[in-house]
């Protein structure tokens, strides 16, 4: 299938909203939510409303395959896939050019609704449809290494009964629900790997602790336990079965589509950054002017010019990993190759502005120290760089996970 990075007129029409959201509700209220940490923003409870009608007139969410009419460019019909994962990732982008802590925590678009849209049944797509769910599968000893998670789910009559605890859930404390990963039987490994929705309220649910961060201040991250946790068991998502070639398809497959829209919010930070960048610079002589030759440019200029092609590089890559995921295409390799490009280089970027702009880039009372500080986890979450380029190496070799560690 030939790619098509085409944006339709309806995906630029969204993308420009994000962008309005971004600039006149986030960018108002961005330093104050970095210095409250913890304090929940309730500007974004009028704004998750807006979206919530957005989203049900679009349909569908992120994870699904959404369909959509495309204007013909040459005159002949042509119907393309290109729906949720696209929007999620221009939408995003936009969003982060904002602030990527407030568009972490925007109600009803959690890490868990992505995983609910990845792998619920029909039936559950209908029960969880409205509930702000985040994603709990990182514990104290299982980092990069989720297969190797030690929380437990038991059945016992109608109920899974969780046991375990879960460090760094976004959106922990303030989400209705919490996707939390467990295993059936910890001696299958990843094939016995199941994620259950536990919905807040649930007794034996806790969240033990709030984390003070580096970034993305105004997002909470939180510590939850469960103890003797009982879940009905039409809460396990997907396929209760323990099929050894299908366990762990569901964290993955989950990331496959969680990771563009990550490498998304990179993109989208870097941009402000630059864009920023850019006009301080101005302001003291040094002009972006395209026309004249790269050997020509001061030093700064073309420091500019190659953090943009980097940027470019990874917006690439992050529009065709969106764009095969909504089209059905495995993207596996794809979806880690662009969050691990994107993540690099919306670190580099980031700080580079701030030493670009030396006094000003370091101080508070411009956004861009901020935008290094909330860049640098977009290179952890949702896998490492380094796990990213593991995951490529596998695919590029045949390897699989337990041949190349
Ligand atoms: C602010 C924040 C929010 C988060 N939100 C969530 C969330 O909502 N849900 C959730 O489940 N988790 C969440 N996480 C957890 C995050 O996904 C993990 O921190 C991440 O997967 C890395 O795990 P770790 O911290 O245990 O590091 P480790 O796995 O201990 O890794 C430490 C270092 O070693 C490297 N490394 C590890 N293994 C290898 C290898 N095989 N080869 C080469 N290098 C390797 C890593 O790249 C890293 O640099 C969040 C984390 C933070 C900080």
């Amino acid at each position: 299938m030939p790619i098509n990075l085409e944006i339709s007129k309806t995906l630029a029409t969204f993308a420009q909203q994000a962008h309005e959201v971004a600039e006149h509700v986030f960018r108002p209220i961005s330093r104050k939510y970095d210095r409250a940490e913890h304090q929940y923003p309730v500007e974004l409870d009028m704004l998750a409303k807006v979206m919530d009608g957005m989203r049900e007139g679009a349909g569908h969410g992120v994870g699904a395959v959404g369909r959509a009419k495309h204007e013909p460019t040459n005159g002949a019909a042509r119907e393309v896939r290109n729906g949720s994962n696209m929007a999620a990732v221009l939408g995003m982008t936009e969003l982060c050019w904002g602030d990527v802590g407030l568009a972490l925590t925007i109600p009803r678009q959690g890490l868990g609704n992505a995983a609910i849209a990845a792998v619920a049944n029909e039936e559950q797509m209908q029960r969880f449809q409205g509930r702000w769910a985040a994603m709990a599968i990182t514990e104290p000893e299982a980092g990069s290494d989720s297969a190797s998670i030690k929380t437990t789910a038991r059945l016992d009559g109608d109920h899974y009964v969780i046991d375990g605890e879960k460090i760094f859930v976004t959106c922990g404390e303030r989400a209705d629900a919490i996707v939390v990963w467990a295993t059936l039987d910890k001696t299958l490994g990843r094939a016995a790997i199941k994620p259950f929705v536990v919905e807040k309220g649930t007794p034996g649910l806790e969240v033990v602790r709030l984390d003070k961060k580096l970034g993305i201040r105004a997002s909470d991250t939180a510590t939850i336990r469960l103890t003797e946790c009982r879940v009905p068991r039409e809460n396990l998502l997907g396929n209760p079965d323990v099929g050894v070639d299908r366990g762990f398809a569901g964290v993955m497959k989950t990331f496959d589509n969680t990771r563009p829209i990550v490498a998304a919010m990179s993109i989208g930070v870097a941009c402000a950054a630059l864009e920023r960048t850019k006009e301080l610079l101005a302001s003291e002589g040094i002009i972006t002017d395209y026309k004249s030759s790269f050997y020509r440019a001061a030093a700064a200029e073309a420091e500019l010019y190659r953090l943009e092609a980097e940027l470019e590089a990874a917006r690439l890559l992050t529009l065709k990993a969106a764009w095969m995921a909504d089209n059905g295409l495995p993207n596996s390799k794809e979806a880690s190759m662009a969050k691990a490009k994107a993540g690099r280089v919306g670190n580099a970027i980031t700080l580079r502005c701030v030493e670009l702009c030396s006094s000003a880039g370091y101080g508070e009372t411009e956004l861009l120290e901020k935008w290094a500080r909330d860049s640098k986890i977009l290179d952890i979450f949702e896998g490492t760089e380094q796990i990213q380029l593991l995951i490529v190496a596998r695919r590029l070799l045949g390897k699989s996970s337990d041949q190349l560690k």
